[in-house]
């Protein structure tokens, strides 16, 4: 179990490290980071280096002044004595030290007697002469080579020890530095960004939650919270749009409801006569011309009956002009209560009512005609008591038009009329 929890923590803290230098965030910062830690280690390196380099110089003239002092007037004394393998000793033992590479003494009269210890490479960059002096006398003189492979092979190792360390050192601090920046920083970004890609207003919202063993008041705290708050009031408001839409519909259906019966109440009014209730002359003639064209098509019968009300000028004279509308008020309803489903009522003008039937021939419009008018005079009307009317019936011919077929009804009206009143009139045949 804890093997596999490690192997878990290592595979994500590995996926971190990963995601961490493919994402550009982490990976600048890194950059940022060794290019700086770099140039720094360099400049404190070289300062370094050039001290320590300084401090070998220095020893080295050291030495030199050690051999100068302590070694050069035993030589010079062996010189003086001409005694050369006291110098071959003395030479050698100068040979010897770390510092230097070769050395040549030359003595003698002119100084052309020489002895060396090791070859001396005169265009090395640094030679040391010294004369060698007896009682005031010069008895010859020295020259050594310093050894500077020493020097530089000293430098030379600690620029790659430092070079190696530094190294070492950067690429630890960086891969801890990266890890910490994806760790403690980017990976909570990303999330971040993938929350705000898959909020989708409407949806239930659940606020982020940083994902982090140990709850610290931090920058991140702040954002998160920041960003809770955002989508929080992104979702009221998309709420409250929706509720607003939503009543904002119902209103917009109520009002278009309201339209319709307004309009459809309009168009009731447009072809309904106000006092009677039934069809005005507007309304009669979209049916009549729509009857007609059938009738044309389907040579099916179709009859016109024309009514009007005897003597009722009389009325309004005799009861006033409201008895008057009474009395038309129910005068309509008495011819309704006889009419067919399929026949209609309109109010021709005034007194006058032409009643349209369609499927009736001259004869079944004749019958019902005289049945109105039975009903009519046996009604009993407000004020007037009793009422007669007249009718004039005729029947749809070939080459008909609305007008020719009213004014044959209209024709046969006028001799019922002419007749006595209270009667039906056909028209004439053909
Ligand atoms: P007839 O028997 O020959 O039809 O005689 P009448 O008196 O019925 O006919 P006339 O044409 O002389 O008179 C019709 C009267 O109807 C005239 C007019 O004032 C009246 N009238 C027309 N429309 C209305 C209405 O809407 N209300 C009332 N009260 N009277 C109306
Ligand atoms: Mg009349
Ligand atoms: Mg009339």
């Amino acid at each position: 179990m804890q093997k596999r929890r490690a192997w878990e923590g290592a595979s994500k803290l590995y996926q971190s490290l990963v995601s961490g230098m493919s994402r550009g965030l982490a990976r600048r910062i890194l950059l940022w980071i060794v290019c700086i830690s770099a140039t720094a280690a360099l400049l404190a390196t070289s300062a370094q280096l050039f001290f320590d380099y300084r401090q070998d110089v220095s020893e080295l003239e050291k030495g030199m002044r050690y051999i100068e002092q302590n070694q050069l007037p035993g030589l010079a004394d062996a010189a003086w004595n001409f005694n050369v393998p006291s110098m071959r000793v003395q030479l050698d033992g100068i040979g010897r030290s770390p510092w230097v590479a070769a050395t040549t003494v030359r003595y003698g009269p002119s100084q052309q007697a020489q002895l060396s210890s090791g070859k001396i490479d005169h265009d090395a960059d640094m030679i040391y002469r010294y004369p060698l002096r007896r009682h005031g006398i010069v008895v010859g003189v020295i020259e050594i080579e310093p050894n500077l492979h020493t020097l530089y092979g000293r430098t030379m190792g600690r620029i790659a020890i430092v070079l190696a360390v530094q190294t070492a050192k950067s690429l630890v601090t960086s891969v801890c530095i990266l890890l910490l920046i994806s760790w403690m920083i980017t990976r909570h970004l990303t999330q971040m960004a993938e929350f705000a890609q898959s909020f989708e207003p409407g949806q239930r919202f659940r606020p982020f939650i940083l994902r982090r063993t140990t709850a610290h008041q931090d920058e991140l705290t702040v954002l998160a919270d920041g960003l809770n708050d955002a989508y929080a009031r992104l979702q009221r408001a998309h709420e409250f749009e929706v509720r607003h839409n939503e009543i904002l519909t119902q209103e917009v259906a109520l009002r278009t409801a309201e339209l319709q019966e307004a309009h459809q109440r309009l168009a009731r009014q447009a072809v309904t006569d106000k006092l009677t209730g039934a069809l005005n002359r507007f309304g009669l003639e979209e049916r009549f011309v729509a009857e007609m064209l059938r009738v044309d098509a389907e040579h099916a019968p179709l009859a016109v009956i024309l009514t009007d009300i005897d003597d009722f000028k009389e009325v309004n004279d005799r009861w006033g002009h409201l008895a008057g509308d009474v009395l038309l008020q129910e005068y309509t309803t008495v011819l309704h209560s006889i009419l067919r489903a399929t026949d209609t009522l309109a109010r021709w003008g005034g007194e006058e009512f032409l009643i349209l039937c369609p499927q009736t021939t001259l004869e079944q419009a004749v019958q019902l005609a005289a049945a109105m008018r039975a009903r009519v005079e046996a009604h009993y009307f407000p004020c007037v008591s009793h009422k007669t009317s007249s009718f004039g019936v005729a029947a749809w011919r070939q080459g008909d038009s609305t007008n020719s077929l009213v004014k044959r009804a209209d024709d046969a009206l006028y001799r019922a009329k002419e007749d006595g009143r209270n009667r039906v009139c056909p028209e004439i045949p053909e």
